[in-house]
């Protein structure tokens, strides 16, 4: 049984112009010690499906469909004090911005210590020792002085530390990360890697990581997930999709990777498409360099190609997955 299965998950947006469907119809499954990259778009839903994940869709945004099975769970079917049991504990989140996480008048003694409170009831003066002994684990340095201060005394590479050692607190099965690094410069981004890296290597979680940046997704993650405009369209070893993208836009962004800074994802010709008013048959038809006069009428469906699941109609012929 994989750790996490993901079933045509839905997720709207009501807004007063319509409804913005954010992600709609994604699947995947992520095995035990696994890290899946997801790159897409800004607006092609890898956030949304990161946030409800976890729970965390806050309104208008809704769940309207699918399932989201945890250790033989569906998370979408228990109660918040169920999931937040759950959350903090079995899949944590490390956010891109630790400033909207942090909260600026508590120390960060106190702030990590809440994590021992909600879990193991131990009050977060009385967890002090474990959160210093967390924080150097995470390599803050002076972890003794560090509980003492407030988060705007300590730079953007510090939070992000220690928002990593409250991710890692309770070893976690599943950690996931929504662009960890790319609000830090990039010598502090190696660093924060190389944590990364080793807290998964000691802790054997799960990892779900969202990054613009394709280059570093090819070198962490085992599998790799590419959303457009809230679908998926393709996913598979991460070592095969780089030597041979099947579907056209992974093709695009994995050819203009070397003509980009690292932390962007490359862009393509065109505007991404609209999530009120999607182009009819396949999102991507209007961009696609290869794209057929059935493009704009028929609905792509997902097709397995070898050991890949892609969504075009070029592997129409190959079945669906
Ligand atoms: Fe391009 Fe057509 Fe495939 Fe869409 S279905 S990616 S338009 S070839």
């Amino acid at each position: 049984m994989p750790l996490l299965e993901v079933r045509n998950l839905k997720v709207y947006y009501d807004l007063p112009q319509g409804t913005v469907k954010a992600v709609d119809g994604v699947s995947f499954s992520l095995e035990k010690g696994e890290i899946l990259g997801v790159a897409g778009e800004s607006g092609s839903g890898k956030s949304t499906l990161a946030h409800s994940i976890i729970g965390l869709v806050k309104p208008p945004g809704r769940v309207v469909d699918g399932e989201i099975i945890f250790e033989g769970r569906n998370l979408l079917e228990l109660s918040e004090e169920e999931l937040r049991e759950i959350r903090g504990k079995d899949i944590t989140m490390v956010f891109q911005d630790p400033n909207t996480y942090l909260n600026p008048v508590l120390r960060i003694g106190i702030q990590v210590g809440e994590v021992y409170e909600a879990h193991l009831g131990i009050e977060p003066r009385k967890a002090i020792d474990k959160v210093v002994d967390l924080l150097r684990k995470v390599r803050l340095t002076d972890p003794e002085r560090r509980v003492e201060s407030y988060p705007h005394e300590l730079s953007g590479g510090m939070k992000q530390r220690v928002m990593i050692s409250m991710a890692i607190a309770l070893k976690p099965k599943l950690i996931i990360l929504d662009e960890p690094t790319s609000a830090l410069d990039v010598t502090i981004q190696a660093e924060i890697m190389e944590l990364l890296m080793e807290m998964r290597d000691e802790l054997g979680a799960a990892m779900i990581f969202i990054s613009h940046d394709l280059e570093l997704l090819g070198q962490v993650s085992d599998r790799l997930m590419i959303m457009y405009g809230g679908r998926l369209v393709e996913i598979g070893e991460t070592e095969e999709i780089f030597r041979d993208p099947l579907h056209p836009y992974t093709e695009a962004l994995i050819n203009a990777i070397k003509y980009v800074r690292k932390e962007e994802l490359p862009t393509l010709e065109g505007e991404p498409p609209s999530l009120l008013k999607p182009p009819p048959g396949c999102r991507f038809h209007p961009r696609c360099p290869k794209r057929m006069d059935r493009c704009s009428l028929v609905e792509p469906g997902e097709y397995m190609v070898g050991g890949r699941r892609v969504s075009c109609l070029l592997y129409e012929e190959e079945g669906d997955a």
